[in-house]
């Protein structure tokens, strides 16, 4: 046997071991499992890029090491669009770098940046990737609570001075993954505030800016003056094109910090494989005509869950954006046993709120990137 890293050593205990052996006992049974726990897009990727994407895949010169900073005409389209949706200028040259999908950008910052012994401020609950990237590159890691009385929101007078000196990088992100909560501009702004007081980078994460409801347009954080020398954002097509097996996304914004990020990618990876880019240029260049009957799906399953969980007594904010309900578990429960509870009795699987930290506890998260919505949401309002 060969020992792990430390580092892997430090990886936090995985929380869902038990929700799936669970699973694998319940399908034993014959129960047919409807799948609420993974916020993976069930729907295809629109049919015109992926005839984009075949006649690039003909083109030999596609087929060759692409760069890491991405093509041109990829972090081109990356800037109009920021442009279009944002009113935001970027300098597709500095200011925009591709990514092998979003995540591998966020694993990839604080090895750029972080020291051991800087810390990192991340939200609990949160996307697990902020935290055990800050650890993989040594840093400490101060998790800032989202709770419901905040809007879920940090509260940022309540981190103390001694660890903001220390502070190197915070992560954020709204529409936000698993609350659903968003932020707004005067968030925003403090945010940039402190930033620059502690001279620390902002990670903004704006993978879910396109699934909105209700004529509801989540902001960037590069709007807010000032936002740009201090951070960068990360965008992704995964949710807002339906590409998610693609691995396609981008950061844009500070561009040390681009560069930054860019000199880990350089030596770690060879970018993305340009059939895509090609592709993903198309989608963004036409984002506006293809996000739309994406959003009208999710629409639609909103409403139905809404109606279900508010039927069932659940409590709840209903999502503005992104595909999450971040639900109170009914009291004399903890997360798990509920989770535990909706498999065994309803054959549902839904994610424990602790699973994202230990602040989400008393929660649970569903997911509607599921296609048996209608009998989910059946089963659904006789849960209690
Ligand atoms: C889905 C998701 C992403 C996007 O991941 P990709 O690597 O771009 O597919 C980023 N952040 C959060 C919080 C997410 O939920």
């Amino acid at each position: 046997m060969f020992e792990m890293a430390e580092r892997i050593k430090k990886l936090p205990p995985y929380l869902f071991a038990e929700i799936d052996r669970l699973k694998e006992e319940v399908r034993k049974k014959g129960v047919d499992i409807i799948d609420l726990g993974v916020g993976d897009p069930d729907i295809p990727t629109p049919k015109e890029i992926i005839e984009v994407a075949k006649k690039a895949l003909e083109d030999p010169k596609n087929h060759q090491y692409p760069s890491y900073v991405g093509m041109y005409e990829f972090r081109k389209a990356a800037a109009d669009w920021y442009k279009r949706r944002f009113n935001v200028e970027l300098d597709a040259n500095s200011e925009v770098v591709s990514l092998i999908g979003s995540k591998e950008g966020i694993a990839h910052l604080p090895m750029a940046f972080v020291n051991p012994g800087d810390y990192v401020l991340v939200p609990d609950p949160g996307y697990p990737v902020y935290p055990v990237a800050a650890m993989f590159a040594g840093g400490e890691i101060y998790k800032m609570p989202l709770k419901a009385e905040n809007n879920f929101l940090p509260d940022l007078e309540s981190i103390d001075e001694s660890i903001l000196r220390k502070t190197k990088l915070m992560f954020i992100g709204y529409p936000n993954n698993p609350t659903s909560a968003v932020a707004d501009e005067n968030f925003y702004k403090s945010v940039v505030e402190l930033a620059k007081r502690y001279n620390f980078i902002v990670a903004s994460d704006n993978a879910y800016s396109e699934i909105c409801y209700d004529g509801y347009e989540p902001i960037s954080f590069l709007e807010i003056d000032g936002a740009k020398e201090v951070g960068i954002e990360f965008h992704s097509l995964s949710k807002t094109f339906n590409m998610t097996g693609w691995r396609i996304g981008f950061a844009v914004g500070n561009k040390d910090v681009i560069n930054g990020l860019g000199k880990v990618k350089t030596n770690i990876d060879s970018g993305i494989f340009q059939a895509v880019q090609v592709a993903g240029t198309y989608a963004l260049n036409n984002a506006e005509i293809l996000n739309r009957p994406i959003r009208e799906v999710f629409i639609d399953r909103r409403n139905q869950m809404s109606k279900a969980l508010k039927e069932a007594g659940f409590e709840f904010d209903i999502p503005k954006a992104t595909f999450y309900f971040w639900v109170r578990v009914p009291s004399g429960f903890t997360s798990s046993e509920f989770a535990k509870k909706m498999l065994e009795e309803k054959g549902i699987v839904v994610t424990p709120g602790n699973g994202f930290g230990e602040t989400g506890e008393g929660y649970f998260r569903i997911s509607i990137t599921n296609p048996q919505i209608n009998e989910a949401v059946k089963r659904l309002k006789s849960a209690i």
